[in-house]
């Protein structure tokens, strides 16, 4: 078998293994599976990893950097995919971000969510999180805790952007299930200012089951579908 047939079907197993996964950890939960959104983190793999996911029923994906984000979004612009940014975004990359992105995870400055709020340039909305930082390290990606709400009070004055949650990555020092109860904490401080800003993105490969016990509604899954990212070298 060719690579490229060889592909599809581990592909396929993987997808189904880890949404009976996700499918065991909500009822566990005692969560109702359709409640719960999978992304499928495709950095790094090329786009036509990302059609051969589509052609799996994928429909929502994730990417981290921007040139990336264009440039597949771009060559996959036949397709009816919804394009998650979840990295680290530069203010001046806002909209270039912006023009391929239908939801970007990573807000965690007010000048960013300007930036992503002047791009706009039709009445479209764009869906935003608050991504909230949860180790002790203030160069991670993130607010603080204690400052999510503030940013989610700003984010709800530019009318082009629709606030719809909270997003953080768990810390590799600590337990994911008490780093989500703090996430899970911010959700609740932010619905207090936007009650449908529902959504809570956490939970990746190493950690989503834990994800799922704490309410998690968004899924950012990337090597347990993909397979290994390709080295970038
Ligand atoms: C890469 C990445 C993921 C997915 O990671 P896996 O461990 O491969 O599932 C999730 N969230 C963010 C922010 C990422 O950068």
């Amino acid at each position: 078998m060719t690579s490229e047939q060889d592909r599809s079907p581990g592909l396929a197993a993987r997808l189904s293994t880890i949404d009976e996964s996700i499918v065991d950890a909500a009822r566990l939960a005692g969560r109702d599976p359709g409640e719960i959104t999978r992304i499928v983190v495709t950095k790094f793999h090329p786009a036509s990893l990302v059609r051969d996911l589509h052609a799996l029923g994928v429909r929502e994906v994730g990417e981290n950097r921007q040139q990336e984000l264009t440039a597949k979004a771009g060559e996959l612009g036949d397709l009816d995919l919804r394009w998650h940014f979840i990295g680290q975004a530069q203010t001046n990359k806002a909209s270039a971000i912006r023009r391929s992105a239908d939801a970007v995870h990573s807000v965690d400055r007010d000048r960013l969510a300007d930036a992503l709020h002047r791009a706009a340039d039709d009445d479209s909305f764009l869906d935003v999180l608050v991504q909230v930082n949860l180790t002790d390290d203030p160069a991670r990606g993130g607010v603080a805790p204690g400052d999510a709400r503030a940013l989610a009070e700003h984010i709800m004055t530019l009318p082009s952007l629709r606030l719809q949650g909270v997003m953080a990555v768990a810390p590799l020092d600590e337990e994911p299930a008490s780093a989500f109860a703090r996430l899970r904490a911010v959700s609740e401080d932010v619905r207090g200012i936007e009650p449908s800003a529902r959504w809570i993105s956490a939970g990746m490969t190493g950690d989503f089951v834990e994800a799922i016990a704490a309410g998690a509604t968004h899924l950012r899954i990337g090597s347990a579908i993909t397979g290994p990212r390709p080295d970038r070298g």
